[in-house]
C-alpha cells in the first residue's frame, strides 16, 4: 500500500527530526509533539485562518529557514532543509513514476510530442492563441516542457542555496531561468489561473492549477494581468511577462511546479532530458 510507505517515511523522518531536537527546544510545544497534528501545514490551520488564505488566493510561496530548520511557510515546521528537499524529491520520483505509467517516456531529444502522454494529454490541437509557443501542443495537460521559448540558462537551479539577498540557507523549489524583462511566459499545459498577487518575495505572482493534481507558480513578473483569476488557459498560450519584481537581484524566471499542493522539483519537466 503506497499510503503505508508514505506514512513509514513520515515517521521515519519525524524520528530524525525528533532525534536531534535541542534540550528545551521545541520540544516544549505540546501540540507539535502530537504525532497526528504537523503544525505549519494548511490543514492545521484554524477554520479563520484557512478562510483567509483562500480569500488572499494564494499559500505562501516560499519556505524560511533559521539555522537550518524551516520556521515559516513549510511542508512541516523545523524540518531540515536536507529532509525537506528529500521529501520533494520523493514526491519528485512518484510524480514521474505516475506519468511513466501512463504512457509518459522521458526523452534527452528536445522533441516535446514525444512526452505527451496518451491518456494525459490530448495533444495535437492548433494552436488557440497568438502569440503561441511553438513546441508546447495546444491540448497538453501536464505541465511539461519550456515555459520561455528556447531553453534559456538556468541561472540558479532547484536545491539548497544561500539566498542572495537574505544570506540565509534556503532550499530553492524552484528553477530561475534568465530571461530580459518583459518576455513573454507561456503555460505550459492547460489549466485555470488560480491566483495573481503581488508580495514582497514574489513580486507579481501567478498561479495556474491543472488536471492531475498539478499547479505551476511563476514569480518576478512585469506583468500579471494578462490573464484573470478563474480564466481558462491552454497550452502554449502566454499568460505573463517576465520582470525583476519582489525579493530578485535581476531580471528572471522563478518557475516552481505543486503536485497535490507539494512543490515537486520542475527541473525533470523541463524539456532538456
Ligand atoms: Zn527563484
Amino acid at each position: 500500500m503506497p499510503e503505508y510507505g508514505i506514512i513509514s517515511t513520515m515517521k521515519y523522518l519525524w524520528g530524525i527530526f525528533l532525534a536531534v531536537l535541542p534540550v528545551g527546544g521545541f520540544a516544549a510545544t505540546n501540540s507539535f509533539l502530537a504525532p497526528a497534528s504537523f503544525p505549519g501545514t494548511f490543514a492545521d490551520l484554524e477554520f479563520t485562518q484557512q478562510m483567509a488564505v483562500k480569500a488572499a488566493g494564494y499559500e505562501a510561496w516560499e519556505s524560511e529557514y533559521k539555522n537550518g530548520r524551516c520556521v515559516k511557510n513549510c511542508a512541516y515546521v523545523g524540518i531540515t532543509i536536507a529532509d525537506d528537499d528529500r521529501l520533494v524529491q520523493e514526491r519528485t520520483n512518484a510524480a514521474l513514476g505516475d506519468l511513466r505509467r501512463h504512457g509518459y517516456t522521458p526523452t534527452t531529444s528536445g522533441i516535446l510530442p514525444t512526452m505527451i502522454m496518451p491518456t494525459l494529454g490530448t495533444g495535437g490541437a492548433a494552436p488557440q492563441c497568438t502569440p503561441h509557443h511553438p513546441q508546447i501542443l495546444a491540448g497538453q495537460t501536464i505541465p511539461v516542457g519550456e515555459p520561455l521559448i528556447g531553453q534559456p540558462r538556468i541561472t540558479t537551479p532547484y536545491g539548497e542555496r544561500i539566498h542572495p539577498v537574505t544570506g540565509q540557507p534556503q532550499l530553492h523549489k524552484a528553477v530561475d531561468l534568465s530571461a530580459p524583462v518583459g518576455t513573454d511566459v507561456f503555460a505550459p499545459a492547460s489549466g485555470t489561473v488560480a491566483a495573481a498577487w503581488t508580495d514582497a518575495s514574489c513580486g507579481m505572482g501567478l498561479r495556474i492549477t491543472h488536471s492531475h493534481g498539478y499547479e505551476t507558480i511563476y514569480c518576478h513578473l512585469s506583468d500579471n494581468t494578462l490573464v484573470k483569476p478563474g480564466q481558462t488557459v491552454t497550452a502554449g498560450c502566454r499568460v505573463a511577462k517576465t520582470g525583476n519584481t519582489g525579493r530578485s537581484t535581476g531580471p528572471h524566471l522563478h518557475y516552481g511546479i505543486k503536485k497535490d499542493g507539494d512543490f515537486i522539483d520542475p527541473t525533470r519537466f523541463l524539456n532538456r532530458g
